[in-house]
């Protein structure tokens, strides 16, 4: 019988009636959940809890409210691998890759808990005579999040730890695929002093995040996932009078110019396209080697290692790389590794009809290497989100600097070269949001802010780090005088320095 997830609101574990969805483990292909899919009525109810909880929690000091942060800190430190085997279970991904997700999402809530420093405004004396101006920034509210299967931790931490720390109540929808992990979270973040009612989470799909979208209640959504979603989210939270911010898919290319180190430019990328099983947004995806020299060293090098990838369960310690998340998800793209075939792209690897023993049902398919791939095919114009490289000979750089500026995505890009000159054009001319020099998941620490760029991002704020302080504070800036006896009258220009 599988499991019932449940949702967390107010403090406890709720169940609601009515529709469920489906957990699977994707190593097995067995059911290992249902979950509870919040109706717009559910949804009401855990907004106008944490509608409730905010007036105590914005008032809070930012101070105790670091402290908190600091205490959820160390008991994930504590529990990784009880949080990480969770992940591993619904997503697939192999476990070190699933600490590797909390360590990066520990690391914003490390960033959070320097709230006193981060919230602190400024003033200036004497704007005018005796005139004084401070800034403050302040809570919105209540915040949503709604978040992507493939981080079930990493991208609710991208966002809940800068909202709460800047004194917001928030309500995490997670992925209905894997959502297990949230209610951890949420149970950790109450064991370290949270106030129950201040992070809610609620199960759900569709129906949940319209009834987030429309709830007067919520002032600011932040969203991860696929960019026909981010762009519903972001055009129906601008309706709706909400702040926005909504991060959408991508397909990140690697430059490899002629003169980079082959062999680090390969390992690179082996793990940047293959490592998750591709299922990053930040995965390389495209390969753009310039020259045939160049284009023939590097396949001549790729290729046995790709063939070489040990595909295995997520829990195996030997395992590279573990199944795709549904069988949804891997019939599309093997779908996609079908269109490449018909599109005359060279299919240099082919990961289908990989069968483990013993996992005959789990969603595995191989490492896949297409050569020969050109800017007019769908698989190169699309977000496949499987293990699946396109290499796409170029004959200069200008030609490849100019496919990734054409490409609609514009989230990360890489570049290997041993050029200075080189490396500096690119990152100041290429139009993505994260750029890798030598490095090829260029994700940005915590203290530094994470976004991408053209249908990669919708709205105006990165995620965490200074731009995440921004999105979650409204700016209030106060000009004061105090009365001294002088007195000038009733002045009816602009006011202006006197
Ligand atoms: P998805 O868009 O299917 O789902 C994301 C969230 O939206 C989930 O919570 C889901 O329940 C909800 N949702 C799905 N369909 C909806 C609909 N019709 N209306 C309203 N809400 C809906 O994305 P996914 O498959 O879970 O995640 C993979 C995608 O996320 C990829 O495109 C990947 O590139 C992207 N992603 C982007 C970033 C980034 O930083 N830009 C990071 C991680 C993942």
């Amino acid at each position: 019988m599988p499991k019932l997830i449940p949702h967390h609101i107010n403090g406890a574990q709720v169940e609601t009636q009515g529709r469920r969805g489906a957990v699977y483990n994707p190593a097995t292909g067995e059911q290992s959940g249902s979950v509870c899919l919040a109706s717009t009525a559910d949804v009401n109810a855990a907004i106008s809890v944490a509608k409730k909880a905010f007036p105590a929690w914005g008032m809070t000091t930012p101070l105790r409210r670091a402290r908190i942060l600091n205490k959820f800190l160390r008991i994930l430190e504590e529990r990784t691998d009880e949080l990480a085997a969770i992940i591993t279970a619904e997503h697939g991904k192999v476990l070190s890759d699933a600490k590797g997700e909390i360590q990066r999402g520990m690391e914003v809530v490390e960033f959070a808990t320097a709230a006193p420093q981060l919230l602190k405004g400024e003033v200036t004396e004497n704007v005018g005579t005796r005139v004084d101006s401070h800034s403050l920034r302040q809570p919105l509210g209540v915040v949503a999040g709604i978040t992507p299967f493939n981080f079930p931790t990493m991208v609710p931490m991208w966002m809940f730890p800068v909202a709460l720390a800047a004194g917001n109540c928030f309500i995490l929808k997670p992925s209905e695929r894997d959502p297990s992990a949230s209610l951890l979270l949420a149970a950790w973040l109450e064991e370290a002093g949270l106030p129950p009612g201040v992070f809610n989470v609620v199960q759900g799909d569709k129906e949940a995040v319209d009834a987030i979208l429309h709830s007067p209640d919520i002032s600011a959504v932040s969203f991860v996932g696929s960019t026909p979603i981010a762009r519903y989210i972001y055009e129906t939270a601008a309706r709706t009078g909400k702040r926005c911010q909504a991060l959408g898919g991508a397909k990140n290319h690697m430059i490899i110019m002629p003169d980079a180190d082959l062999d680090q430019a390969v390992d690179a990328l082996m793990g940047a396209a293959y490592g998750s099983a591709g299922e990053r947004c930040m995965a390389i995806s495209v390969a753009v080697p310039i020259g045939e020299k160049t284009a023939d060293a590097l396949m001549a090098k790729l290729e046995p290692k790709v063939r070489a990838l040990k595909v295995a369960p997520g829990t195996d310690p030997e395992a590279e790389m573990g199944p795709l998340v549904t069988k949804q998800h891997y019939d599309k793209v093997k779908g996609y590794i079908d269109a490449g075939v018909a599109e005359g792209a060279k299919l240099v690897v082919d990961g289908r009809g990989l069968k483990l023993q013993g996992y005959e049902n789990g969603y595995f398919l191989g490492g896949t290497l297409f050569d020969n791939v050109t800017t007019d095919m769908k698989i190169y114009k699309e977000e496949i989100f499987g293990p699946v490289l396109a290499v796409a000979r170029a004959d200069s750089y200008d030609t490849a600097a100019r496919m990734i500026n054409e490409h609609e995505f514009g989230n990360g890009t890489a570049i290997f070269t041993r050029d200075g000159d080189a490396a500096r054009e690119f990152a100041h001319q290429i139009q993505v949001g994260m750029v890798g020099i030598n490095v090829p998941i260029p994700v940005p620490m915590a203290f530094h802010s994470f976004g991408g760029w053209k249908s990669s991002l919708f709205g105006d704020h990165h995620m965490h780090g200074p731009e995440g302080i921004r999105f979650y504070t409204k700016l209030k800036t106060i000009t004061s005088r105090w009365p001294t006896g002088i007195r000038s009258g009733a002045d009816f220009v602009m006011p202006t320095m006197k």
